[in-house]
């Protein structure tokens, strides 16, 4: 049996700007946040300067019960730098996020049997504490049986 496991927290660079940073911050908390144009409602992620839609620089913030499916996945089971070699196999996935309009978060789906895993699962929100970077990553893991709706 293999499991997704998790890119090392180590090679996680992030690059903050003002229309990310909310988001960030949010992690601290364990809290998954969805920007949204404060005029039009529109969902976008990531965060971006100007609404697609109406153009706007308003953003304000949703707080998203941290529920999704998959949309899309692959598993890297080859090491593309040398540190990721003890990290294999690990899974990057497109995540439809619940109750956000459509909207989507690139991530990684963890400690999920490979075989198991298919587009359209359910998985919700796990946290991956980075204190160098006083974060915590999204990434996303398989809902209990009993616990779907
Ligand atoms: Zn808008």
């Amino acid at each position: 049996m293999a499991l997704a496991r998790r890119p090392p927290p180590e090679l996680f660079k992030l690059a903050l700007n003002r229309w990310t940073q909310p988001f960030w911050e949010a992690t601290r908390q364990h809290r998954l946040l969805l920007a949204r144009c404060a005029d039009c409602g529109h969902a976008r992620m990531p965060p971006t300067p100007f609404c697609p839609r109406c153009q706007s620089q308003q953003l304000r913030w949703q707080e998203l019960s941290g529920a999704a499916t998959v949309y899309s996945f692959t598993v890297v089971e080859r090491a593309i730098m040398p540190g990721m070699q003890d990290h294999l196999p690990y899974v990057p996935a497109v995540l439809s996020l619940a109750g956000a309009d459509g909207a989507r978060l690139i991530s990684n789906v963890v400690d999920v049997e490979l075989s198991a895993i298919r587009v359209g699962m359910p998985v919700q929100v796990v946290w991956d504490d980075v204190p160098d970077q006083q974060v915590a990553i999204p990434r996303f893991t398989r809902v209990p049986e009993h616990s779907i709706r």
